[in-house]
């Protein structure tokens, strides 16, 4: 099938594109933005969506790029997938490995090659990798509208499937990953290789000086409307020695409370282990590095 006709424009800078988007809403005409169209262009072909105007943002570069800094990791909104995938950032393989490892688990690399972090974002798929990552480090998402830029919670701009926090004339400009969790850790299960996953695991750990778990973060996607953290799973660990049965136990609250039943929740039950035992594993690297650092400060 062939999209139904739509007008296009490629403008040149973000806030030519707000403007354009502003141009379609006021108009009452329905306008979509186009990045890498690996989501878009199949649902035009079906006409799943017939927009009037399609306001394509291949020529905006500096909505793309990784800054990777003391205030975190940033990536611009059409930032492909595979160049997270490859990027040799060392700050931000040091800060958050997760992301250039999830980027990587994303379709076949003509996909990531074209299709954007931003474009996975504003898509929302209940059980897209940078959906759930974004959840599970808390990331921070700026959005440009006629009124300005806004910074939205992950929590707050996915709102379920394919539902975002955006208004009809923005865009998505950037995420930004304040939290530096070098433990992360996502695993996942697609049915088909190079496909969405069915489910998708995430956890991130900070051990204390003693071995114990201080910190835990821990999500899941794919049987949910949405990605969603799960912080009563997460408070079980508190405390304790990262190990099988406390990981089995948190696991298995955590697929109970986000309601996977059937073989959907033990798939869950056992990614979310996975992802735990995986994150562990880095953060008992990590601990004795801290360590160090803080007997060598000087008194
Ligand atoms: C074979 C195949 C396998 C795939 N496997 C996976 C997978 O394993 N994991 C995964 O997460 N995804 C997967 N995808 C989807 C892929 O990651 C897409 O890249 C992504 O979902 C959309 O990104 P895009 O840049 O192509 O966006 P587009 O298709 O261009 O746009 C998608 C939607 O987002 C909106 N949009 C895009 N950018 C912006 C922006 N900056 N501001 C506001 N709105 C915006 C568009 O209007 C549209 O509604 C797969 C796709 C294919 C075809």
């Amino acid at each position: 099938m062939r999209p139904a006709p739509f007008d296009y424009v490629r403008p040149a800078s973000a806030a030519e594109a707000v403007w354009a988007l502003a141009g379609a809403h006021t108009a009452g005409r329905e306008a979509r933005v186009l990045a890498g169209g690996q989501s878009l262009v199949p649902l035009l072909n079906r006409r799943a969506v017939r927009p009037d105007l399609i306001v394509d943002l291949g020529r905006v570069p500096a909505l793309s790029g990784i800054r990777a800094g003391r205030r975190g990791i940033r990536i611009g909104a059409l930032t492909p997938h595979a160049t997270v995938e490859r990027s040799t950032d060392t700050e931000l393989h040091r800060r958050l490995p997760v992301l250039p490892e999830a980027a990587a688990l994303i379709g076949q690399l003509p996909v990531r090659v074209r299709g954007t972090v931003g474009g996975s974002l504003a898509h929302a798929d209940p059980a897209a990798e940078w959906c759930l990552l974004a959840v599970l480090l808390s990331a921070e998402l700026t959005l440009l509208g006629p009124d300005g830029r806004r910074v939205v919670g992950a929590d707050a701009f996915l709102r379920g499937r394919h539902r975002t926090a955006l208004r009809p004339a923005e865009i998505l400009v950037e995420v930004g990953f304040p939290a530096a969790e070098p433990a992360a850790a996502l695993v996942e299960y697609a049915a088909q290789p190079g496909r969405i996953p069915e489910v998708a695991a995430a956890a991130a750990l900070v051990l204390d000086a003693d071995g114990r778990i201080g910190s835990a973060r821990l999500a899941l996607a794919g049987p949910l409307e949405r990605p969603m953290r799960i912080p009563a799973a997460e408070a079980l660990l508190i405390g304790v020695r990262p190990g099988r049965e406390s990981f089995a136990a948190a696991a298995a609250k955590a697929a109970r409370i986000t309601g996977a039943s059937g073989d959907l929740g033990t798939l869950a039950a056992v990614l979310l282990r996975r992802a735990l035992a995986e994150s562990a594993a880095r953060a008992a690297v990590l601990a004795p590095v801290r360590r160090e650092r803080m007997e060598l400060v000087p008194v």
